[in-house]
């Protein structure tokens, strides 16, 4: 079976061609400056990039290019477009209506568009991109598979804010959590290669890429995530400020004249590492800044890793107690020093060892603990695409509506 899995956002569609069989990317690219000058695609064959330069105007459109770019004859995976079975979605936010992965009819449209207010940035585009393959491949299945799903088993206690309770009943303010599909293929794939059951262990796994986010994983269900009703609470992100006092908000407003965009663009586009550093929100441009003798570059080091320590000591009291910590995401994957300052620094206390050497490396899976650290600290490259198209293959396959993650 072939599964295209498509990863809408506001300017640009993500797209990769599976064949389920061996689990094999036949390949992907992405359809980028959609409604901009210069869109153009940038597409991925047998490890060659090629670059087409297309004029997009919609999601539609874009989608129209990449179809026909699939089926090209030098640049294309597939003869016809029939032998795409399948269709998997990522969907940003599926509220408190979706646990599962599901397949799209008109209902699960519905909640989408009225989950609009709650992802006012992401939603639109996902649904777009729906639209358009409803359109341009009329017969076949199409799965959603949502970012917030996987933190559906969050308890009441973690998930609802010390607001006015109202403001959950009748305004569905609460955590919700995302990433959850990269939390989920991270902390599974840990229990795998150590093989022992996912449901004995207690995992916290690091998301650690421009938007990043931690998360509790105990018994198989996550139990607790860093960020919120929105990415923007948790940890300190590429441009995202994560966790402050909410006053300030308030401040930025009243005593600075800022308005409510502005607060918003501050928070999420010139905060973070780039906020501290002021000249890049790229990782390894602080790293490589902060090693220079930059100040502030190691400032904003400094103060990213004891926000991600904080975090792992609070989620570690959260289970009392952790067997397994997981990096991944850009920076985990492939920043051997910020997890090395991480487990070194901080986390003596839970009994970590990090074995230098084994941790000196980047992009594979690999257990970088010592054989006789408490705790074992792992990174795992994340593939959301692939669990997108698992998801995508089991219930079209099964012919079920749903799939419970938990
Ligand atoms: P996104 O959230 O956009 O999917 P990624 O998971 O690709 O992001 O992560 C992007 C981040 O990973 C960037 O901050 C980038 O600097 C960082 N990164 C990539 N390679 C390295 C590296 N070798 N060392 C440190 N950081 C890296």
């Amino acid at each position: 079976m072939k599964v295209l899995v498509i990863n809408s956002g506001s300017s640009s569609v993500k797209y990769q061609l599976m064949d389920m069989e061996e689990e094999k990317v036949l390949c992907k690219g992405i359809a980028e400056r959609i409604g901009l000058e210069g869109s153009r695609i940038v597409h991925k064959i047998n490890g060659v990039k090629h670059i087409v330069e297309k004029d997009m105007k919609n999601h539609e459109i874009a989608l129209e290019e990449v179809l026909k770019i699939l089926v090209d004859e030098k640049l294309g995976a597939v003869k016809d477009l029939s032998e795409i079975s399948a269709v998997g979605h990522r969907v940003v936010h599926g509220g408190e209506k979706f646990a599962s992965s599901v397949l799209i009819d008109d209902e699960v449209m519905k909640v989408l568009e009225e989950n609009v207010d709650l992802a006012p940035l992401h939603n639109p585009p996902n649904i777009m991109g729906i639209r358009a393959v409803q359109k341009l491949l009329p017969n076949v299945p199409n799965v959603a598979v949502f970012d917030t799903a996987f933190h559906q088993s969050i308890p009441e206690k973690a998930y609802i804010y010390a607001l006015p309770y109202e403001l959950y009943e009748n305004h569905r303010i609460r955590r919700y959590g995302f990433h959850g599909t990269s939390h989920r293929y991270v902390s599974r794939r840990a229990a795998e290669i150590l093989g022992k059951p996912y449901e004995s262990l207690k995992i916290i796994t690091a998301h650690l890429g421009n938007g990043a986010s931690i998360a509790a994983i105990m018994n198989g269900r996550s139990v607790d995530t860093s960020m919120g009703f929105t990415p923007l609470e948790g940890l300190v992100m590429g441009t995202r400020s994560g966790d402050i006092d909410p006053a300030i908000v308030v401040h930025l407003q009243t005593k600075l004249g800022m308005s409510v965009d502005e607060v918003y663009t501050l928070l999420n586009k010139k905060s973070g590492v780039l906020g501290i550093y002021g000249k890049s929100s790229d990782m390894r441009d602080i790293e490589d800044a902060a090693f220079a003798g930059d100040k502030l570059a190691r400032l904003a080091l400094d103060i990213y890793e004891y926000r991600i320590a904080k975090y792992i000591g609070a989620y570690t009291a959260a289970m009392n107690g952790v067997d397994v910590i997981v990096f991944t995401a850009g920076v985990g994957e492939n920043s051997p020093i910020i997890r090395e300052e991480v487990c070194e620094n901080y986390l003596g206390f839970l009994g970590i060892k990090i074995d230098k050497e084994k941790n000196d490396f980047k992009g594979k899976e690999e257990i970088i603990s010592t054989p006789d650290s408490k705790v074992t600290v792992m990174v795992i490259p994340t593939d959301e695409e692939l669990v997108i198209a698992r998801d995508t293959k089991e219930i079209v396959e099964k012919g079920i509506k749903e799939l419970k993650l938990f």
